[in-house]
């Protein structure tokens, strides 16, 4: 997958003509020492670009139009070192297709109080320099994230780094190719949606392919490389019995290695980082790809089961966001809930689709019966889910407009063993509470497939939002179901506006 530090982002630092050479030369010298410390922050995992200080709006139109004509370029800062006149700064604006952070900050800490004159005044005037230009923002609507204080305050790293994460996350969306085998799972609505809409909106291509094109490849692969493939296996999971080479099922685990050969093939023949399946329409195939769809996604993949072309989609943005960081991120599936009073839990699956990159330990490979499909038994990765703090996403089509929901959520251990549940699994409090979580994500209309990751949170989703021009309701630990319905309402009223006629 496109890792994060393949990308970057360029910081323009705006100044005008009138200070002088000198001046704009310390203008200069300290603008590169802040993108420095961004650079070298661990908190930042894109690069940062510094670029020459701006001076009049055609330099400054220029780097816009560069920096949205250039593929490696995921977003732009800017920080108004001095005083830029912000009229400079409204044709470079209009053409700029990348996301924006405004970072408001200046080179000192501390005031040198006995030494302060009038120099060191022009020199260091970023406290009004970025009012006049968040006020330019603001008039001409530009969508943006407005980051406040020193550099070396981890806080402002790390709001950075979540920004520079959603838009390397926003810029793999724009260039997705989502490849789905068959359409979505009969009478369903929620995995619906409009694919020209999302394709406008967020830039990802989806499109159907025959299952049987995907038999086919799968059938085509040789038995040598599958033979590979259970080597592999073996050596990373812990394999029932009946699945080990000599046993009564292995052809079973085979099968699942020559899924997995084939589709990795047509994905990345086609430059698929996404897919669906549905399993109602499986053609040729002998199993349910379960361990074949664990692994791809574990490798980076978006995925969505039922057809289900938003999660996927999202899965694989979330993916790209969260590339590098401590965490894993999976498709996910509300199931079932521990209404024990006081303890209220989720218990998260789904047939066979979760990723192990979310695993507490080692998964077992295993083979049962799946009722749905029709098909031989699939062999799927089973384990729970690592405890800790994550976020649940999921995303619908609301008609007019698509609305995101994430809710922050602690996983938990389940409260015991789960020896006869076949599927792996995660178990989470939902903040603030379970009645309160599942109040709003119903009233929200949000859906039942989503996007669980203890590797990003809300920050960068809400930033993600921001670039999407997308709705984003969040439930979180201050959330109350008087105010979520009266946001769901004004939410409805903006976004109808915002799109105007
Ligand atoms: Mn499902």
């Amino acid at each position: 997958m496109t890792a994060p530090d393949a990308r970057e982002v360029w910081f323009l630092t705006g100044s005008q003509g009138l200070y002088g050479e000198a001046t704009l030369r310390q203008v200069a010298a300290q603008s590169q020492q802040i993108a420095r410390a961004l650079e070298d922050s661990a908190d930042i995992a894109v690069r940062v670009v510094w670029k020459p200080v701006l001076t009049d709006s055609a330099a400054i139109r220029r780097v816009c139009l560069d920096a949205s004509a250039t593929d490696s370029c995921v977003g732009v800062i800017a920080w108004m070192h001095t005083f830029s006149p912000a009229k400079m700064w409204i044709s470079g604006l209009d053409a700029l297709r990348r996301p924006l952070l405004h970072l408001h900050t200046q080179a000192h800490v501390e005031l040198p109080w006995s030494s302060l004159d009038m120099d060191f005044m022009n020199l260091n005037q970023a406290a009004h320099g970025d009012r006049e230009f968040g006020y330019i923002q603001s008039r001409l609507g530009v969508p943006r994230k407005t980051v406040a204080g020193h550099v070396s305050d981890p806080q402002v790293t790390a709001r950075i780094g979540s920004w520079a994460r959603a838009a390397a996350g926003s810029a793999a969306l724009r260039e997705l190719r989502l490849a789905r085998f068959g359409d979505n799972m009969r009478e369903v609505a929620v995995t619906e949606g409009d694919k020209v809409e999302a394709q406008l909106r967020f830039g990802v291509a989806v499109n159907t392919y025959g299952v049987n094109d995907l038999v086919e490849v799968v059938d085509a692969t040789a038995d040598a490389a599958v033979t590979d493939l259970v080597k592999e296996y073996e050596d990373t999971y812990r394999i029932a019995p009946e699945l080990r080479t000599g046993a009564a099922r292995h052809d079973a685990l085979r099968y699942a290695a020559r899924i997995e050969l084939g589709l990795r093939a047509f994905l990345s023949e086609g430059g698929f980082h996404a897919f669906t399946t549905n399993f109602e329409d499986l053609g040729g195939l002998r199993q349910l790809p379960g361990l074949a769809v664990q692994r791809l996604m574990a490798d980076g993949y978006g995925f969505g089961g039922e057809g289900d072309w938003k999660t996927s989609a999202l899965l694989r943005a979330m993916k790209v966001m969260a590339a590098g960081l401590p965490g894993g991120t999976s498709f996910m599936e509300d199931y079932t809930y521990d209404l024990t009073r006081g303890q209220e839990l989720i218990l998260g699956a789904h047939m066979l689709e979760v990723c192990p990159s979310v695993a507490a330990a080692t998964p077992s490979c295993e083979i049962h019966p799946l009722g749905m499909g029709g098909r031989e038994d699939p062999v799927r990765l089973v384990f729970d889910a690592r405890p800790g703090p994550a976020v649940v996403a999921g995303l619908a089509d609301m008609g007019d407009r698509f609305r995101l929901v994430a809710n922050e959520i602690d996983v938990v251990e389940p409260v015991e063993p789960l020896p006869r549940l076949p599927v792996a699994r995660a178990v989470w409090r939902p903040l603030p509470n379970l009645r309160t979580s599942a109040e709003a994500w119903l009233t929200a209309g949000a859906p039942h497939h989503t996007v669980l990751s203890s590797a990003i949170g809300t920050e960068e989703l809400t930033d993600f939002a921001e670039m999407a021009g997308t709705e984003l309701l969040t439930i979180d630990t201050a959330t109350t179901m008087r105010q979520f319905t009266k946001e769901i309402r004004w939410n409805q009223a903006y976004h109808r506006l915002a799109q105007g006629f």
